[in-house]
């Protein structure tokens, strides 16, 4: 593990600069809530300018990536939604390379609605192959009453990702996947199989996606237990950035290590 701090001038900056592709973590990385993080601009800059292949990943599942690209635009960054990974695609794309044209009950937001419309599914409240759980603010009783009589006719429990909790502004948090999908796990004895971070299985559909190869990829993100293990357990080059949920001190307390620490995004782009 190297720790590259802003004003360091290193070989290590040219070396992560010159792979192939960057798999970037969205909040704490380049934003926190609605505001930009330093160097986030430039950096999103410069991955154009240097043809690089790239793909901003967030575990939420609730935006599709036509909102996601607004959101950046509202933010100042123009990037192109087909720059933006979420785990509700990782979760229609794990989904239909198990079972092809499947049928999924869905408590989940457009993010995941339009992802698994995509894959070929088709949305089932009766007998369906699967139940697809995801954040939503349309989630209530009647839909986890369903979800649950579903799941104990024989539907598979799937959730986006595990987080337990998402940012919101002013520093609340309001429940996530994770948090949503308890009920229904506690009511019918179901383990739900997560997708999205700290699952590999997001990271590898990723880098399938962008077309390129784990040992040319680095990932970026500011949390050990989903970003960076997941980057380590996939093979592929990790950074961990100081700007978001992780301090220097916290580093030691697990078991792996990122490859590089590095304060913020924009030093990446100096040295
Ligand atoms: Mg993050």
């Amino acid at each position: 593990m190297k720790i590259i701090r802003s004003g360091d001038t290193c070989l290590e900056l040219a070396e992560i600069r010159e792979k192939e592709a960057f798999i970037i973590d969205m909040d704490g990385v380049i934003y926190h809530g609605n505001h930009l993080l330093t160097g986030a601009a430039d950096f999103s800059a410069w991955l154009e300018k240097s043809e690089k292949k790239y793909l901003f990943l967030t575990n939420s599942g609730e935006r599709t990536p036509r909102e996601l690209s607004e959101k950046l635009l509202r933010m100042g960054i123009s990037v192109s939604e087909k720059h933006f990974y979420t785990s509700a695609l990782a979760t229609a794309q794990f989904l239909a390379s198990q079972r092809p044209n499947g049928s999924a009950y869905v408590i989940g937001n457009a993010g995941l609605i339009n992802a698994l419309y995509e894959a070929g599914y088709s949305m089932n409240d009766i007998d369906p192959d699967y139940v697809v759980i995801s954040e939503t603010p349309e989630y209530n009783f009647t839909k986890i009453c369903r979800a649950i009589k579903l799941v104990r006719k024989g539907a598979t429990l799937i959730g986006t990702n595990p987080d337990t909790t998402g940012p919101v502004e002013g520093g609340d948090i309001v429940p996530a996947t994770g948090a949503l999908i308890a009920p229904i796990q506690m009511a019918t004895g179901a383990t739900p199989y997560y997708v999205g971070k700290p699952n590999p299985l997001m990271m590898r559909s990723a880098i399938k996606q962008i077309g390129v190869r784990r040992e040319d990829t680095v990932i970026i993100g500011d949390r050990m237990n989903t970003d960076i293990i997941s980057g380590i357990e996939s093979e592929m080059t990790t950074v961990l950035l100081l700007s978001g949920v992780t301090s220097e001190s916290e580093i030691q307390n697990f078991a792996y290590q990122p490859n590089y620490v590095i304060d913020n995004i924009g030093t990446l782009l100096m040295g």
